[in-house]
């Protein structure tokens, strides 16, 4: 098979390129290009700086500010996170 994103060679069955592009590609690429921009996807619509958000580590619940968003990194006041289950709470 042949990568749709480096268009090398590669064996197995591949992995889904989107949202990178709508055909199959390397592990090399799943992991440098199609994880994070899927990543990227996920954090940026969802969280902007100001917002104030709620998560759960463990047990334990946590709110923080957003203070700074890039790509998948989310700095708050508090905390940096990056891909984590959370939901925003503004009041
Ligand atoms: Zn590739």
């Amino acid at each position: 098979m042949k990568c749709s994103i480096c268009k090398k060679d590669y064996d197995g069955w591949g992995n889904n390129a989107e949202p990178v592009n709508s055909g199959r590609c390397c592990d090399g690429c799943n992991w440098t290009q199609v994880i994070p921009a899927r990543l990227m996807n996920f954090a940026k619509p969802k969280v902007k700086v100001g917002d104030r958000i709620e998560f759960q580590i463990g047990e334990e619940i946590y709110t923080d500010r957003i203070t700074y968003v890039m790509g998948h990194i989310i700095e708050g006041e508090k905390f940096c996170l990056t891909y984590t289950n959370f939901k925003i709470a503004n009041s």
